[in-house]
């Protein structure tokens, strides 16, 4: 059965009539995190029988869930045809209280949504990628995640949570669903997400980027770059033949960006493949004219893995470095939750190293 949320209001009122009803369906099932049409109180009987019989809201439950020891929690939901997928509530910061104790700044949050079921795209570093491909996700099963997420932490509509397409698969792999979830997020009646706070991260589709570019929506873009030339690349990324580093970078500068924002490039560093200074030194070249920050992520060793976790005198070093030239370059933490493992490595994590950050609700 199709889900009611797949739809964006305007596509709903040409089925559901008077209009209104859409936006008491939409209080329930956005704001009210109420997923069954019987429970839906405000709505006639026989509106609540038609929609029963014609649409489901919820296509994936939680499976497990696992929280870390900084609050993050890792989430696995399973689809209606069993597949499963993962997603993470992310806790950028914590409360902030005032020295008698009353809360002054709530904590920031960010939720890594999944796209799809695997990933065609084969990265040389990545679970994901080494799994295979399996299916698309639909636009609902992507806001999905994120409604289960804010109901099972009774987070209210209005509180602001980032989101980053960061999961398992490759967003603009999945274009015409990704951008159908991103609008359904940013609607004002709905969880109203905007599109500002939306980023999509990508192995580097040009052809795609151009493509999400000339739809001007507003979202920001992270670029997995993990490396600096395209002999590295191509053994990291093989999509890399098809759309090299320089092209990629063409993209970036046609794409449209908020004068106040800055494209993010997400560089991967593996001990002894792009770890070095002239590494740096490159990446600072390469970067020149473009608004631009650089987030450097510990390479996550998982078992038969060819590649290693870079030293932190290594990082430290080649965020020095750029932070001297003026790129902004900061390290992803790996604190109760290696982030990068947590968004991106799911699911086949679970027998590895940063797996054991993790504690299961029994454990806490
Ligand atoms: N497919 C998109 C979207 C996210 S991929 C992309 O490649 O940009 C998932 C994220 O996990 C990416 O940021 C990727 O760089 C990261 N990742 C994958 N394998 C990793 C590993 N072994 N160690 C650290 N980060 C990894
Ligand atoms: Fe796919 Fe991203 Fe993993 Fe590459 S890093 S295989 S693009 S999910």
């Amino acid at each position: 059965m199709n889900s009611l949320i797949n739809y964006k209001k305007e596509e709903l009122e040409e089925h559901i009539t008077p209009k209104f009803r859409v936006k008491q369906i939409y209080d329930w099932v956005y704001k009210k995190y109420q997923f069954s049409f019987d429970l839906m109180k405000n709505l006639p009987k026989d509106l609540k029988e038609d929609l029963s019989k014609n649409f489901s809201v919820l296509d994936l439950e939680i499976a497990n869930k696992q929280i870390s020891q900084d609050g993050s929690i890792k989430y696995l939901f399973t689809l209606k045809d069993a597949h499963t997928v993962e997603a993470v509530l992310l806790k950028m910061k914590g409360d902030e209280f005032d020295t008698s104790g009353k809360l002054i700044k709530e904590a920031k949050y960010t939720v890594c949504l999944s796209t799809q079921v695997g990933c065609k795209v084969g990265c040389s570093f990545c679970l994901t990628g080494k799994s295979g491909f399996i299916r698309d996700l639909e636009p609902a099963e992507i806001v999905a995640q994120m409604l289960l997420i804010k109901a099972d932490n009774n987070f209210s509509v209005e509180k602001g949570v980032n989101i980053v397409y960061m999961g398992m698969g490759e967003p603009l792999d999945n274009l015409e669903n990704v951008v159908k979830a991103i609008e359904i997020f940013a609607q004002k009646d709905g969880m109203a997400i905007s599109t500002k706070r939306q980023t999509i991260s990508t192995s580097g589709i040009s052809s795609k980027i151009d493509k999400l570019g000339k739809l001007d929506l507003g979202v920001q873009l992270a670029i997995s770059l993990h490396a600096v030339d395209n002999q590295t690349r191509d053994t990291l990324i093989p999509m890399n033949k098809a759309f090299p580093i320089e092209t990629i970078l063409d993209s970036v500068r046609a794409f449209p960006i908020d004068t106040r924002k800055r494209v993010m490039f997400e560089y991967i560093m593996i001990k002894d493949i792009n770890d070095k200074l002239e590494h740096a030194k490159k990446l600072n070249k390469l970067l020149q004219g473009i608004k631009s920050k650089v987030n450097l992520i510990y390479f996550n060793p998982y078992e038969n893995t060819e590649f290693s976790r870079p030293t932190q005198a290594s990082m430290e070093a080649f965020k020095e470095y750029l932070n001297s030239k003026g790129v902004t370059c900061t390290i992803r933490e790996s604190k109760g939750l290696d982030i990068s493992a947590a968004c991106g490595q799911l699911k086949e994590q679970k027998k590895s190293v940063s797996h054991e950050t993790f504690k299961t609700e029994e454990e806490l």
